[in-house]
């Protein structure tokens, strides 16, 4: 009866996710009067707190400089690079009125940061000197979505979106820097156990006013891949739309590179999508906010029962001083099944049962919630012992994620193997490509599918031909529904 299942997180995947946000108090959705908006609650704002904490990290060990900006853009600045307006103007939200007044230039809730933030470099930065520079900030964003919202995946207001704006004086330079926001999301990912594959993004579907799109994707549940960070060489199209100019170390005055790379709430619906099952989350120790729930089983007399309450205080200071989170769980009405499933469905990682016979002997019940699996534990070894279980979680949990990421690609030389695996439709599909848009564009349609782009770092596939034109392939293409 202890074992896991994932029968419903797997079969009825969606239903899975809005139950569990709001079961687990992580995220209030579909409740706010505006659509595509919701609340992250005490417990899912505490996630998302240590979440960004790594993020932070990550950032700042590399020498990046948080910053905050407005988060009203006026017209004049987001128009300025042209192919960047043209690719979000259908979804910006505009401020037309202050007050009763109409306003002289519309203003824009950031759809996202570039033109702003290049304004900015471009009065702060005058010579190579002062190169690199990174900058980030953590920020709402806004973006009109015109398809079906989702909690947390698909949002009108992306409350987790943490953008980075670097500039280098060369090429090269800008290069290496979405080498380095590939190391970081890598470093990310990794930590919170999410698998992923690496792409670079079709010309067509690369963001709006970049040279190219390097994209992070993951595959969920129900087979449907989802990106969830993605990392742009901007090239100078915006430093030349902001006539931004610096000087160089031979004395002439040139524009600059930059690059841009973000993650959002993707982040934490991507660690509750993968790592759940079907009582639940199962969160990573690392961004638990809770990591131990002891549990008092009060039985017998008053004095019994206040035995087992002291032991489970006790048991939980010794956990506290080895720098666990750690939670008692005294509620009175509740009994210890309700307060099992209770916390089961908040992912904490590792349970302490403390009942009458844990008193006696000193011998304590450990449970782990990935797997469920019980340990009699003395109460001296009780702390090393839950330390190096975080690990284990930790390692099992990312492992099980990276065998579902790794079962779910697969790989088609002709086209008929390509309908067969579509008529299943889950995970990622590569295909040898000859680099034209109408062969993926014909791919896209037959298979009602979506251009991931082509795998990153690039693969050859030469002596292989395009299953579409038969053409001599260059590279393999991948493919997926996705979110
Ligand atoms: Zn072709």
């Amino acid at each position: 009866m202890s074992a896991i299942t994932r029968d419903r997180w797997r079969s009825n995947f969606s239903e899975w996710f809005d139950w569990i946000i709001g079961e687990a108090e992580v995220y209030d959705y579909g409740r706010y009067p505006v659509k595509g908006m919701g609340v992250w609650m005490p417990y899912g704002f505490q996630i998302r707190r240590r979440v960004l904490e790594l993020v932070r990290e990550l950032h700042d060990r590399r020498g990046h400089e948080e910053v905050l900006f407005p988060l009203l853009i006026p017209e004049t600045l987001l128009r300025k690079e042209s192919e960047h307006i043209r690719g979000f103007e259908d979804e910006v939200y505009w401020v037309t009125h202050g007050g009763l007044e109409p306003l002289d230039v519309k203003l824009a809730l950031r759809p996202t940061s570039e033109t702003n933030i290049t304004y900015y470099e471009s009065l702060w930065i005058k010579s190579y000197k002062q190169l690199p520079k990174k900058y980030y900030q953590i920020v709402s964003v806004f973006r009109f979505e015109t398809k079906a919202t989702r909690a947390m995946i698909r949002l009108r207001e992306v409350t987790t979106f943490k953008e980075a704006h670097t500039v280098h004086d060369s090429f090269e330079d800008s290069e290496r820097q979405v080498l380095e926001a590939i190391e970081i999301y890598r470093e990310l990912f990794d930590a919170l156990g999410i698998p992923y594959i690496i792409s670079r993004r079709p010309e067509w579907d690369k963001f709006a006013g970049a040279l190219y799109t390097i994209a992070f994707d993951t595959v969920m549940p129900d087979g449907r891949v989802m990106q969830i960070g993605t990392a742009h060489n901007l090239g100078q199209n915006f430093t030349k739309a902001f006539d931004f100019k610096i000087q160089l170390a031979d004395g002439t005055l040139d524009y600059p590179w930059q690059t841009s790379y973000g993650v959002s709430d993707r982040v934490i619906a991507t660690i509750i999508a993968i790592h759940g099952d079907d009582r639940g989350l199962v969160l990573p120790p690392l961004v638990a906010p809770v990591q131990v729930v002891v549990i008092p089983i009060p039985v017998g007399s008053e004095e019994e029962r206040n035995a087992v309450l002291r032991e489970a205080r006790r048991v939980a200071e010794v956990l506290r001083g080895g720098g666990v989170r750690v939670n008692v769980d005294e509620r009175e009405e509740l009994r210890p099944g309700a307060k099992y499933y209770y916390w089961e469905a908040r992912g904490v990682p590792v349970r302490v049962d403390v009942g009458l016979e844990e008193v006696k002997t000193g011998v304590l019940t450990v449970v782990r919630r990935d797997t469920l699996e019980r340990y009699k534990v003395a109460r001296e070894e009780l702390v090393g012992f839950v330390l190096r279980l975080f690990d284990e979680i930790t390692v099992n949990i990312k492992k099980r994620a990276w065998d579902y990421m790794t079962s779910s690609l697969r790989r088609a030389e002709t086209m008929d193997e390509a309908r067969r695996w579509a008529e299943e439709k889950r995970g990622i599909l590569e295909m040898p490509w000859c680099s034209r848009e109408e062969c993926a564009r014909r791919v896209e349609e037959e298979l009602e599918v979506k251009t991931l782009g082509i795998v990153w770092p690039l693969e050859s596939a030469e002596g292989l031909r395009c299953p579409v034109c038969g053409g001599q392939a260059v590279t393999w293409a991948r493919y997926a529904k996705t979110y």
